[in-house]
């Protein structure tokens, strides 16, 4: 008998750079790779989490988006059943932010109108005192983030593949919403 309850499938998308492969190795492999090759970008990554207030297993499917980013447009393959987004830019990179509401149109032009969406801003560990730069390489504040995420109704994280600082949670949260969802008939 399967040990979860549901499978979930989740995409992850965002310009190239800004840490999707990595946040995906650090979901399921629990490290970081300071100088992945990009030709060798992790696609597919899968794990368990169990949601206590539902006393679920949920089993996560994850696709990263690797190698399409060029393309701007993704096929609609990519996109069907994904009950999850993880919609990634990058804290030092206005650029990554700013794109990030093409990346949005485009998953709501292909994707379930109900995919519950979470905006994660990544690389936080290099806006923190005592990183290598003092904390001085942020480019997109944390107000602007959730602001933007409130404006188009994303849920909303700052997190940080290298220290893995709210990885799991991004997932965490975004799991919760659809099952609360499935649970409301939504
Ligand atoms: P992708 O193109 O979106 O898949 O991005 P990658 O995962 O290949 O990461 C691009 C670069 O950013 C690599 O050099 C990573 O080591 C680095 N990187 C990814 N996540 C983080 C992070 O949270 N903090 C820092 N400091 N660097 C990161």
């Amino acid at each position: 008998m399967a040990n979860w309850d549901y499978v979930l499938k989740f995409i992850i998308c965002g310009d190239a750079g800004v840490g999707k492969s990595s946040l995906l190795v650090r979901l399921t492999d629990q490290r970081f790779l300071a100088n992945p090759d990009p030709t060798l970008g992790v696609e597919f990554g899968s794990k368990l989490i169990h949601i206590p207030e539902e006393d679920k297993t949920v089993k996560l499917q994850c696709w990263d988006t690797a190698g399409t980013e060029s393309f701007r447009s993704i096929t609609r393959s990519y996109y069907r059943g994904a009950a999850g987004c993880l919609l990634m830019y990058d804290v030092t990179s206005r650029a990554s932010f700013t794109n990030a509401r093409s990346w949005l149109a485009d998953v709501r032009e292909h994707a379930d109108p109900n995919l519950t969406c979470i905006l994660v801003a990544n690389k936080i560990d290099l806006c923190e005192e005592g990183s290598p730069a003092g904390g001085k390489q942020r480019a997109v504040s944390t107000d602007e983030g959730q602001n933007w995420a409130n404006e188009e109704s994303l849920l909303f994280v700052e997190a940080s593949a290298k220290s893995g600082k709210n990885v799991d949670v991004a997932f965490f949260e975004a799991s919760r919403d659809i099952l609360d969802k499935a649970k409301r008939g939504i």
